[in-house]
Formats: structure tokens, sequence, C-alpha cells
């Protein structure tokens, strides 16, 4: 199955994405992961990138969607997926279906994780104080809630074509996990 997860940050989606894609043996492509390995090793694309991931702002389209299709096209072709942090805009959504189309697939399902921002504002506050770093202000995670908060027209994009599924993103880890692995259709355990 080719699945997205959406949700704002800080609502638990990379978590949830490493979980499923383990239990269902599908791949787990995050583009923010892939973007900070770039920014780690001092690539071309790493040094464009990281003066917008540094201020909380969406790397230009043209830069992701390029490093995505190269990760792409590296999958077995039998293989599922679940996209975390891809597709973030309808530039991006719009890249992804034609890729899709061209081997004759398309997603699946998009699933919404979904949480109140103020539950999430806090979650985020609460981290940033442990951890200690001094860009998470307050300011900031405002700022990066506002930004990359999965836009309207984008989550519109998958609901027009009945792909999109809302899952409660509040209840504890393993409670979201089951939601997600019924709204996949999947079995919730043994595997
Ligand atoms: P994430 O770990 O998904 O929150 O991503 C970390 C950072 O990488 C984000 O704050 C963005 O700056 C950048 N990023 C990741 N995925 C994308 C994307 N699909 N489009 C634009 N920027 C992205």
């Amino acid at each position: 199955m080719y699945a997205i997860f959406f949700g704002p940050p800080g609502v638990g989606k990379g978590t949830q994405a490493m979980i499923v894609a383990e239990r269902m043996g599908w791949a787990h492509i995050s583009t923010g992961d892939m973007l900070r390995a770039h920014v780690r090793d001092g690539t071309q694309l790493g040094v464009m990138a990281k003066g917008y991931m540094d201020k909380g702002l969406l790397v230009p389209d043209d830069l992701v969607i390029g490093m995505f299709m190269g990760r792409l096209l590296e999958l077995r072709p039998d293989q599922g997926f679940i996209l975390d942090g891809f597709p973030r805009t309808l530039v991006q959504a719009r890249a992804l279906d034609a890729a899709l189309a061209r081997e004759g697939k398309s997603i699946e399902i998009a699933l919404n994780i979904a949480a109140p921002d103020d539950v999430v504002y806090e979650r985020m506050l609460g981290r940033a104080q442990e951890s200690g770093r001094a860009d998470d202000t307050p300011e900031a995670i405002r700022t990066r809630l506002e930004v990359q908060k999965p836009p309207a027209d984008l989550l519109d994009h998958y609901r027009r074509e009945g792909k999109l599924r809302e899952v409660d993103g509040l209840p504890a880890i393993p409670v979201v996990t089951a939601s997600i692995l019924r709204a996949l259709g999947a079995p919730e355990s043994g595997k």
C-alpha cells in the first residue's frame, strides 16, 4: 500500500510512520530525515536547504521534489511505503501523483493525524524545555506550527479523491497506532 501521513509538527507523525512501516514491512520515507542527512553530510542540497530548515520554513519545492524522486526510484516495485513529511504542498502532491501514474500506481490513503493547535503547541514547548535548544522559543514554535500545518488545499486534494482519513493524535502512542492500523485496514497485532 502507498500511504501518506499528514499532521502538524509535534503530533507524533514520524513516530507512528516508523512503527507502522516496520509492522507492515513497508518503506518509511521521511523527507525531513533525508534533508537532515544532506545537511550533516554537507552536500550541495544540504547547504541550500539549511537556511530554510533553521528558520522553520519549507525548503523550495524543486529541491525537495528532486530529492524525493531519487528515493522513489530506489524502492522495490512491490514494496509499499509511508510518506512522512511529503508532500507538503499541492505542487509536491501533483509531482507525486504524476510519478506514480507513470508506473500505473497511485496513493491509496492519506491519513491526517489530527490534534488541536494548543495541545500540539504545549507538547512542543515541553519538549523544547527538555532539549534546551536555543531556537525552540515559543515564537519559533508558533511559526513552525503555522507554516508547517498541512495546508487546506493539500488535504482537499486527497479528500476530493476520497482518500483522506482522519485519526485522533491525542491518545497514547499504542492507541494511535491501533487507530491507524484500523484506518489502513491492517491487522492490529500478530506481525
Ligand atoms: P520534518 O522532520 O518533516 O519536520 O522536516 C524538517 C524540515 O525539513 C522542515 O521544517 C522543512 O524545512 C524541511 N522539509 C521536510 N520535508 C519537506 C517538504 N516536503 N517540503 C519542504 N520542506 C520540507
